[in-house]
């Protein structure tokens, strides 16, 4: 039985006993290669999940919309490693109860899709551990080095050049698992913090801020810039982020649900004192 096929059935087992409301996980898209999210409540439907290379949207982000844990039922949701390490930070951040989220672990290795054992978040510790110690994606990096190599001022206007491309559509947040909060600092404008126009100042207020916020949060999932239409490479600067946080403070994003969050989080014996 395939992996696809394994998991309809446990679909339809949890769904017909009760013991979940909803199965989040991937249907056809608008094109044979594209997956889009799909929302099971009724046992019959779960002939239209799918599983392949192709699921590579992390749907954590749909478990913190509104209302749909707040009857306290179960939710299980498709998630590879990434969406896995979401689901911690989104519990550490008091936004989840884990106990309510049933996972459907999976990985994709080349075009081969593999299940990760467990139901839990805390049983794929050793999976998010090898994530931490694992090299990253071989595509990224070579940009990610490129970038490296430059001086400030190159990478300066590199990515001068990309943000001016921005069109402040917003598309990255809205795709972002760790954008919950209900009103953005953007949305504001009484008083209005950061520019709405799509020019270069904003353009680069809005990006860094976002960048800022994620410090310590993204899980490099990648849903933001498959989000952006004018293909602005926004997972790099996050992995650049998190590479900072990870030698500063040795602190890997969304290794467990009780890992604080690094960058909201203090010790009273902290020897910088300002924070008290
Ligand atoms: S910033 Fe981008 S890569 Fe990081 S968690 Fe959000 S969507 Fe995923
Ligand atoms: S998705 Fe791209 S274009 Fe849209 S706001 Fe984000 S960075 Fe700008």
């Amino acid at each position: 039985m395939s992996i696809e096929e394994q998991y309809r059935t446990r679909a339809k087992e949890l769904l017909s006993g009760g013991a979940v409301k909803m199965v989040i996980g991937y249907g056809k898209g608008t094109t044979p290669s594209r997956r889009r999210p799909l929302f099971i409540t009724s046992p019959d439907d779960v002939e239209r999940l799918m599983l392949d290379d192709a699921c590579i949207t992390n749907l954590s982000g749909y478990l913190v919309s509104e209302g749909l844990l707040s009857d306290e039922k179960r939710v299980a949701v498709f998630l590879r490693p990434e969406g896995i390490r979401a689901v911690n930070i989104l519990a550490a951040e008091s936004q989840l109860d884990a106990e309510q989220i049933v996972i459907f672990g999976f990985d994709v290795s080349g075009n081969e899709v593999q299940a990760l054992k467990g139901i839990h978040v805390e049983e794929f510790s050793d999976v998010i551990r090898s994530i931490k110690e694992g090299a990253p994606e071989a595509d990224e990096e070579e940009l990610f080095e490129k970038i490296e190599k430059m001086s400030p001022q190159e990478r300066f206007s590199f990515w001068q050049e990309e943000f001016a491309k921005c069109i402040k559509c917003y598309a990255c947040r809205q795709a972002c698992p760790m954008c919950y909060c209900r009103r953005c600092i953007v949305d504001s404008n009484q008083p209005q913090w950061i520019n709405t126009s799509s020019h270069s100042l904003g353009n680069f207020e809005w990006n860094i801020v976002r960048a800022f916020h994620l410090s310590g949060r993204c899980v490099e999932c990648g849903n933001c810039d498959r989000a952006c239409p004018v293909n602005i490479p926004l997972r790099l600067i996050n992995h650049r982020m998190a590479e900072e946080v990870l030698g500063a403070f040795d602190h890997f994003a969304g290794m467990s649900k009780t890992q604080e969050p690094v960058l909201a989080s203090f010790k009273k014996d902290d020897s910088e004192t300002f924070i008290l």
